[in-house]
């Protein structure tokens, strides 16, 4: 019987590992992915992040790992099926049931800290180029573009990071945004706009991916002038934001209608016991440094009521 279980091994889930060692808590961190640290691990440069500037996404997550290991925190590879209810403890209060694809185990509160994943186009030839053309990832991916022509389709902070960072090898990139601004801070839009390699194709959204064996062309077409033309690419990198990792959770837990966990600021779900972290909360803003802070916001949550 765990006091605390974790589902996630991203920001959220190892600073609430590292919160619960050091309180003392009987814990297990349950990571779908054999190495630790969520979105971060596929993020070329993290420049946010306070008394760190420019650090490398999966160094930072090594980090983070590291010190969570240092206070001796248990984690076990494994893809959660679903958490049940299943039975109370001598206070009235509910255990649960963490499923996994192989086993199940029991603890008095879980944290879900599930993170989130990329979202898809759902336009023809998506699925069918994956892995030939399409990438989620430009950091794993970009390597293969050197010298080739890529298209970025977004208009956040990830299309604009991984435009900056293509543009280091690649010949030509364009990013294509369905609307005339950009979400992505400020910082990164001049940098951006500083590259001679850069081309905005802006007020445009992708329509089909087209190729033979492997991406050569995408159709897109302006919204303002109403206008489809061909754009030859050797590959797209979609970055057109995240879907929370919240499916197997929604008949448990109160879920918005983007599939966000409600919970506040102490991570409390509306299901006693249960608590959410990271970027599969509702929140507002969504950055490693909110990650970190759910994952010690929850576990003092979680502490709070086990000792009632
Ligand atoms: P995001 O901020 O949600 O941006 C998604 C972009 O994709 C938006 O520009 C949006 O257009 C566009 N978009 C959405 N659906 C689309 C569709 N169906 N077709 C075409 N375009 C579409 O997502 P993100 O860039 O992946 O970032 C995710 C979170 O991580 C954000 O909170 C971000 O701030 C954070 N993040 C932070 C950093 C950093 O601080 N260093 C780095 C990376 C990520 P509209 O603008 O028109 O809505």
């Amino acid at each position: 019987m765990f006091d605390l279980i974790i589902i996630g091994s991203g920001p959220a889930g190892l600073s609430a590992a590292v919160y619960a060692k050091r309180a003392g808590l009987n814990m297990l961190i349950i990571e779908k992915n054999p190495v630790s640290g969520g979105q971060i691990i596929d993020t070329y440069e993290v420049d946010n992040y306070l008394g760190i500037p420019g650090v490398n996404g999966f160094d930072l997550a090594m980090k983070f790992r590291e010190h969570a290991d240092k206070l001796g925190a248990e984690f076990v590879d494994g893809i959660v099926t679903g958490i049940e209810k299943s039975s109370t403890d001598e206070k009235g209060k509910t255990i649960f049931k963490v499923n996994t694809e192989n086993e199940s185990y029991e603890t008095r509160t879980v944290l879900i800290a599930a993170g989130a994943h990329h979202s898809k186009l759902g336009i023809p030839g998506e699925e069918e180029y994956i892995g030939k053309g399409v990438s989620y990832c430009a950091t794993c991916d970009g390597a293969f573009y050197k010298g080739k022509v890529a298209a970025v389709n977004g208009g956040g902070d990830v299309a604009v990071e991984d435009a900056i960072f293509l543009a280091r090898f690649c010949e030509k990139v364009y990013l294509i945004h369905r609307r005339d601004e950009l979400r992505a801070a400020k910082i990164l839009q001049d940098e951006l706009f500083g590259l001679p390699n850069v081309e905005v194709i802006w007020d445009s959204v992708v329509q089909e991916i087209q190729g033979e064996g492997k991406v050569t062309n995408l159709r897109v077409k302006n919204i303002k002038e109403n206008k489809v033309s061909d754009l030859n690419v050797d590959g797209i990198f979609v970055a057109i934001g995240i879907h929370p990792s919240t499916e197997i959770f929604a008949d448990i837990v109160e879920c918005d209608e983007n599939g966000y966990v409600i919970a506040g600021e102490d991570c409390a779900t509306n299901v006693p016991g249960i608590f959410a972290a990271g970027d599969c909360r509702k929140k507002r803003l969504r950055q490693i440094v909110t990650s970190v802070a759910d994952g010690a916001n929850a576990v003092t949550a979680a502490q709070d009521y086990l000792i009632v």
